[in-house]
């Protein structure tokens, strides 16, 4: 431990001279990694006493500055006083660049939240900065629309994205952007289980934020690259940059990265076939975690252990603390419920299906263990049974019991998992409506672009968003706003019937999906949706009456886009545009066959 201290204060030596050599805009953003709440504080001093000669461009880069470390530092007060400074500074000013900045930090912000806005927020950010002719801004641009899709998990689109942000790095000689839209595609590999091609990415990345003195980046894409090391089998290489990320974790203070990281290496130390150290580095951090009341961490923490002890044939401790594992996931599922709000509880219901299904699956683990274990104890005590004959009636009945008991432990995992199964099925549905949310639209549509055939037929997909959703609202309340929602979902889905699936993927965004279905009749279709919706009589107790929904359509034929992800950008940007010409319209992707 003394050696791996050292380590880290060597280490922490280094960088301190490496951080004093960046260029001063690189070295800003160093601190806004490594030393986030420093630097807010700096800055906002700074915004504090800036002049009346201070650019809208000095002032903008100062608010940027604020929201990226606020991301980093988790601290919502900051980032929503940088966005709220940046968007009035867009408008006072008339200045893009600051509205495209504050609606990247919103789309970071959301994305963080997990809703599944974020993406769309940061299209229109990039949409308001397209026509900028500055490389820089060009590349910052693309880079933040690449990490919005890498970090909303939507790897396959991202990938395009990030590439044109490497290249576009590449061409302005930023050395850190590159770095970061390298460890940017690394992520989006590692999502899509192309480990190698991750560890390449990852790779680079290290080099090149090693390169220009930026070590602690290095060390933290170190991490990632360990994961993708265990994935393949080298081992070895994974415990050495553990072990580093360790020593800066630690020198740093940053007790439960330095927590995770011990437990990393402990499945390491397993996988190089080390058992015994492993179980002793896990048990010494779980440990530590108690110590320093880290409660949130020992759930995984033991999680880790049990299965850590399960490979080293400890069944009945591996049951132990799964067993004590489930026991604080659930206290801690129950703390989490009764602190929500109320307003909250649509998102909600979607999360605490979610805990369920793991609460679930951590059951089906426990009784497979318990099944595992009476199982050996059955075969131990068959085995007992014949050398002692002398008491064979006795250990018989045991036997005989424990058979039993694995018996009675099957049926309880078959229910379990039958239940498992339906609740996934949930996870599917919008609770609102009813009708497919937003994953099982995507895994729908995967399906479909995934289906095999000679010629690819011409897919539809209608982007649908309601106009000034926000007024009905304001004016008659949420409820209300909730039975429009219902009333028009139910509208679209008896209007689309056999021909279309609708899904709600957003708040008041629908997509309608319409396989084989060709351009034209897609084009007719939405407008007869568009036109059975503005036609809708709303209930009495909402003072419009009626409500308007603008469409986006774009076809996939296997020419005009390449994948789901730039189908649903095609049909987006279609959206963008019939809201930009007015709403209440149905407008067709330029990607449109003889558009
Ligand atoms: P636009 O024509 O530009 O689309 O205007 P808009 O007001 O529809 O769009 P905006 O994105 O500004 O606002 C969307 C609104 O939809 C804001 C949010 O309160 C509302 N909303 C989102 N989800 C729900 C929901 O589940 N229930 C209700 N009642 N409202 C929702
Ligand atoms: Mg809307
Ligand atoms: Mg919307």
């Amino acid at each position: 431990m003394r050696r791996l201290l050292l380590l880290g204060l060597c280490l922490l030596a280094t960088l301190a001279h490496a951080a004093a050599t960046l260029p001063a805009r690189d070295a800003v953003r160093y601190r806004a990694v490594t030393d986030p709440h420093g630097l807010i504080a700096e800055l906002r001093q700074q915004l504090d006493q800036r002049t009346g000669s201070t650019t809208p461009k000095q002032e903008r880069d100062l608010l940027w500055q604020l929201g990226v470390a606020a991301v980093n530092a988790n601290d919502d007060t900051a980032l929503t006083e940088a966005v709220l400074r940046l968007d009035s500074l867009a408008s006072v000013r008339d200045y893009t660049l600051a509205a495209a900045s504050a609606g990247f930090l919103r789309a970071r912000q959301k994305i963080a939240r997990g809703d599944g806005n974020g993406v769309s927020e940061a299209l229109r950010a990039a949409a308001k900065v397209q026509d900028e002719s500055d490389p820089e801004i060009v590349a910052w641009a693309r880079y933040n629309l690449c990490d919005a899709y890498a970090m909303s998990g939507k790897a396959h689109s991202a990938m395009p994205l990030c590439e044109q942000a490497q290249a576009a790095y590449r061409a302005t000689g930023d050395i850190w952007g590159l770095a970061q839209a390298e460890n940017d595609q690394g992520v989006n590999h590692a999502a899509l289980e192309q480990p190698h091609k991750a560890i390449e990415y990852y790779q680079r990345s290290r080099q090149h934020f090693a390169s220009i003195g930026a070590g602690q980046m290095a060390v933290m894409v170190g991490d990632n690259l360990a994961q993708m090391y265990l994935k393949v089998g080298r081992a070895g290489e994974a415990l050495a940059l553990s072990q580093a990320s360790l020593a800066q974790e630690e020198a740093a203070g940053r007790v439960s990265d330095a927590l995770i990281s011990r437990a990393n290496i402990a499945l390491e130390q397993a996988a190089l076939g080390q058992s015994r150290q492993a179980l002793s580095t896990i048990d010494a951090a779980l440990g530590d975690a108690r110590k320093a009341g880290l409660d949130g961490l020992v759930p995984d923490l033991l999680e880790r252990r049990s299965e850590l002890r399960e490979k080293a044939g400890q069944l009945r401790l591996a049951l132990e603390d799964a067993r004590e594992s489930i026991r604080l996931l659930g206290q801690r599922n129950a703390a989490a419920q009764s602190s929500d709000e109320a307003s909250l509880e649509a998102r909600y219901a979607a999360r605490e299906k979610e805990l369920r299904i793991r609460t679930l699956e951590h059951q089906n683990r426990l009784q497979e263990l318990a099944l595992k274990s009476a199982r050996a104890e059955a075969a131990e005590r068959g085995e007992l049974q014949r050398r002692q004959t002398a008491v064979g009636l006795l250990v018989k009945g045991a036997g005989v019991a424990a058979v039993l008991i694995a018996g009675l432990l099957y049926l309880l995992l078959r229910a379990q998992r039958r239940h498992a199964a339906e609740l996934r099925i949930q996870a599917l549905r919008d609770p609102l409506t009813g009708i497919d949310n937003r994953r099982a639209f995507m895994q729908r549509a995967a399906a479909l672009l995934g289906e095999a055939g000679a010629a690819t037929p011409v897919h539809v997909l209608l982007l649908v968003d309601f106009d000034h959703f926000k007024q009905i609202n304001d004016s008659a309340g949420h409820p209300q706003g909730d039975r429009v929602l219902s009333m028009v979902a139910e509208h679209l889905g008896k209007t689309v019937e056999g021909v279309g699936h609708v899904a709600r993927i957003g708040g008041e965004e629908f997509a309608v999906l319409c396989p084989r279905l060709g351009a034209e009749a897609g084009v007719r279709l939405a407008e007869t949706l568009r036109a059975g919706v503005a036609a809708l009589s709303l209930p009495a107790a909402v003072p419009q009456r009626h409500v308007t929904i603008s469409i986006g359509v774009a076809v996939f034929d296997g020419r005009h886009c390449r994948d789901l992800g730039g189908w649903m950008r095609a049909a987006d940007a279609a959206l963008y545009s019939a809201k930009s010409y007015g709403r209440n319209r149905v407008v067709a992707s330029s990607l449109l066959p003889g558009a």
